[in-house]
């Protein structure tokens, strides 16, 4: 069907697949059937995809922001079809591999230095439910269970499960319509926007106050570091990141940071925590790690996190078990 030649397909070819897609595929944040039909692509090079007609457009989303080295480079194609001779996939339950320890070596090394225990995710959205589900484990291990609810600010996006729609922005995210059946979090407003911007004595008197309100129930402080990515790349001044870092140190709770977005250079430093010199216990990486190759993602903490909730009645066994089988 598809004229690998020249990359095209015929016009009658290109018209099933999207009369088909229309049909059947629902995609994200689409009705079904679309509203307006998908572009078939048929191949992607560089900054480039190519439409069923031959057709080039540039991608300048990256797809979402994930294909930060360009689409086949051959660094990655080689290095995919390489290991393809090795193995696709094993499980994580008891076994590791060279890759995934290269990896975690690798991330440890570009993270800033307290953040050594990796948590891989096969989604961003799944590496904040980890976050998440990490800062109350960890008060669970505390004996705090009473600490469930996580301070966060307005205009956030992380992710589209069920723990992440709780923190998304309650009104303008795209998850207002379930919010009745969501975890209630504690939600400062939106930092003011301006990466320059003096930063407002009012807003983080206001921060302050909501985090003293609230002291005793709060698990973690979650934010996406000095960009609001999904909330309209909305910038915002380091400053305030580094009120969030004095915010969780004076309740004594893990600072969150989702990089999802941010990590890996994409705002002139390599982390978004850069900027403001601010270094998480709990760090989500995604999007760009795989170059857009696969859905990957990971959740980074400290070893003071990981020692805790390790440490706790609700831990995995500290003496390795080889895995259970269904059944
Ligand atoms: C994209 C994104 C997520 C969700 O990642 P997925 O891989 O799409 O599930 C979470 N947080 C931020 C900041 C993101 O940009």
């Amino acid at each position: 069907m598809i004229d690998l030649q020249l990359g095209r397909m015929s016009p009658q070819a290109a018209e099933d697949l999207v009369a088909f897609d229309r049909e059947h595929i629902w995609h994200p944040y689409a009705p079904m059937p679309a509203a307006v039909p998908s572009l078939p692509v048929v191949s992607a090079a560089g900054t480039r995809l190519t439409l069923a007609d031959g057709t080039e457009l540039i991608d300048g989303m990256s797809s979402w922001w994930a294909a930060i080295h360009g689409y086949r480079h051959p660094k990655l194609d080689a290095a995919v079809t390489a290991q393809l001779g090795k193995m696709a996939h094993v499980m994580f339950g008891g076994l590791t591999h060279p890759p995934a320890v290269r990896l975690a070596r690798k991330l440890v090394d570009l993270t800033p230095g307290p953040l050594t225990k990796v948590f891989f995710a096969d989604s961003g959205s799944v590496a904040v439910e980890v976050a998440i589900k990490m800062a109350l484990q960890y008060w669970r291990s505390r004996g705090r269970p009473e600490r469930r609810r996580l301070l966060t600010v307005r205009g956030g996006y992380h992710g589209d499960t069920f723990g992440d729609m709780a923190v998304c922005d309650p009104v303008n995210g795209m998850h207002h319509l379930f919010g009745d059946v969501l975890a209630q979090h504690v939600f400062a407003g939106a930092p003011p926007s301006g990466y320059d911007a003096e930063p407002d004595q009012g807003y983080l008197d206001g921060l302050r106050r909501l985090a003293a309100e609230h002291a005793d129930e709060i698990a973690g402080v979650l934010a996406e570091p000095v960009v609001q990515g999904a909330g309209g790349m909305r910038f915002y001044a380091p400053e305030y990141l580094q009120a969030l870092r004095e915010t969780a140190d004076e309740l004594g709770v893990p600072l969150i940071l989702d990089e999802i977005a941010t990590g890996f250079g994409r705002t002139g430093e390599m982390w978004g925590c850069d900027h403001a010199e601010v270094v998480p216990d709990i760090m989500c990486v995604g999007k760009a790690l795989t170059g857009g190759y696969m859905t990957m993602a990971a959740t980074l903490c400290t070893a003071e996190v990981a020692g805790v909730i390790s440490g706790g009645e609700a831990g995995a066994p500290r003496r390795s078990a080889p895995p259970r089988w269904p059944g």
